[in-house]
């Protein structure tokens, strides 16, 4: 790393979410010093703590998909992943999660990925997904539809079937899992500082020198990461970053309705483009029911993530849960709307962008989409080795980093990630990524 000026050697990162976090374990382990800024009094209560912390292995791209499976060897084996003892530990549950067919992203589209890169999976027809998670409806009623759309309520013609990942599950606590990774990294060194909110980035020739808070305070560095979530944009525009961005970033806001089941939901995440919806159980006995961004619903897109409604809607809620159980007949859809609201930081193609920025030492991991939680073990590991390598010469733009990941022996093309990446076209233009 460049030395000669007095924040020499020191990297400051942006944000203590997941993502934050993660790289920030890496990086103190990698020998760096490593200073990590946070607007908030804690780790994990960004976005994060919204998240509905699903694990799956389903993206668009050989890379997605490739992270995906090698960072859930991490949830698998979370104390080990962190290294450190850091008192109670978020846990993954392994429950399986089947991707029921629908005709915007048909199986024959992706599941060579999946060969491709060794994920376990069962086909399933209609009579199949019926034995298996017991009480759903195979009906197919694409596209999905509005509540007062007369056709919401028409019976299927056809039956669907899907595709069952068993590796596939949710970590029971994601706020949780954000505090242990800043735990094991202020263990392994790095200072977090709360209520620090970053006012400016300040540069001298083309490369990053120090961040400033509100009071004045300047924190010189060499380095600076750019992981603050759905503020990532502004973030970028503090910097003065975004020129040759081929891939931009926006705020939009989120509901995850949480429904009391009284016997518990068992069964597997159940991913439903065809009715719009997602849902999953959670250890206390709710169903947890998400949004795929159907297109009859309206996307609520913001400017600003502080100036969202923090109260799940009437509207939002109804729709959700009713979708829900339509796929779910026994699920009662209560009267008044009870869940979380969280924003995702969405990427005009649904693909993070985990890269460097034309001003040097000025890295991003951001446009994470409501999909990278899943991804936040390995994040860590490849912008680490990103930094690395760009702050040793490697031009990472003319032949992109590619890394080794170290539980399956991957490699991965960081290129995937490039924020001059040519878009992802094959993304499914959702949350799915
Ligand atoms: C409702 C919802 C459901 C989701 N479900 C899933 C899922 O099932 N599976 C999955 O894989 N992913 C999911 N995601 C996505 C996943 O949760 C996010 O990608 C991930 O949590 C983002 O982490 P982060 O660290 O980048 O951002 P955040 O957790 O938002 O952290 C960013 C941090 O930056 C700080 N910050 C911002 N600006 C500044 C500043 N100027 N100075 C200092 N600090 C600053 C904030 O305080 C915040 O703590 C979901 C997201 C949401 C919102």
């Amino acid at each position: 790393m460049p030395g000669k000026r007095s924040g020499a050697g020191v990297v400051v990162v942006i944000g203590a979410g997941v993502i934050g976090s993660s790289i920030a374990l890496e990086l103190a382990r990698a020998g760096h010093r490593v200073i990590v800024l946070d607007r908030a009094p804690g780790a994990g209560q960004g976005s994060t703590s919204a998240s509905s912390a699903i694990v799956r292995f389903n993206f668009s791209t050989t890379a997605g998909v490739a992270t995906a499976w090698e960072a859930h060897f991490g949830w698998l084996d979370w104390a080990g992943h962190l290294g450190r003892d850091v008192g109670d530990l978020a846990e993954f549950r392994r429950s399986g999660l089947v991707m029921l067919d629908v005709e915007a992203a048909p199986r024959a589209s992706w599941l060579p990925l999946f060969d491709e890169i060794g994920v376990p999976y069962e086909e399933w027809d209609s009579a199949a997904l019926a034995e298996r998670v017991p009480g759903i409806d195979t009906g197919r009623y694409w596209p999905p539809k509005r509540l007062d759309d007369e056709e919401f309520w028409e019976d299927a013609e056809h039956a669907l079937g899907g595709v069952y990942t068993p590796d596939a599950g949710y970590v029971s606590d994601p706020g949780l899992a954000a505090v242990n990774l800043a735990a094991a990294a202020s263990a392994c060194g790095a200072d977090f500082r709360f209520r620090s909110t970053v006012a400016a980035v300040e540069k001298t020739g083309g490369r990053v020198t120090s961040v400033r808070l509100p009071d004045g305070t300047r924190i010189p560095c060499a380095v600076v990461v750019n992981a603050a979530g759905p503020w990532s944009g502004a973030v970028n525009r503090l910097a003065g970053v975004g020129s040759g961005f081929t891939v931009g970033v926006r705020p939009m806001r989120q509901e995850v309705a949480h429904v009391p089941v009284r016997e518990g939901y068992g069964g597997p995440v159940v991913a439903d483009m065809d009715l719009g919806t997602y849902f999953r159980g959670e250890a206390g006995g709710d169903l947890l029911v998400g949004g795929t961004e159907p297109e009859c619903d309206p996307l609520q897109w913001t400017d600003d993530p502080d100036t969202v409604g923090i109260h799940p809607t009437a509207a939002v809620f109804e729709a959700q849960v009713t979708r829900a159980a339509r796929r779910l007949p026994a699920l009662a859809v209560p009267n008044r709307p009870r869940g979380v609201v969280g924003v995702y930081d969405v990427a005009d193609d649904w693909t993070p962008i985990y890269d460097r920025t034309e001003l040097d030492g000025f890295y991003v991991a951001i446009g994470t989409s409501g999909n990278q939680f899943k991804n936040a073990p390995v994040v860590g590991q490849l912008m680490t080795e990103l930094i690395n390598q760009v702050e040793n010469g490697a031009d990472h733009d003319a032949a992109p980093v590619r890394f080794r990941a170290p539980r399956t022996g991957l490699e991965i093309d960081l290129g995937a990630f490039s924020r001059r990446r040519k878009r992802n076209t094959a993304n499914s233009g959702t949350v799915l990524g």
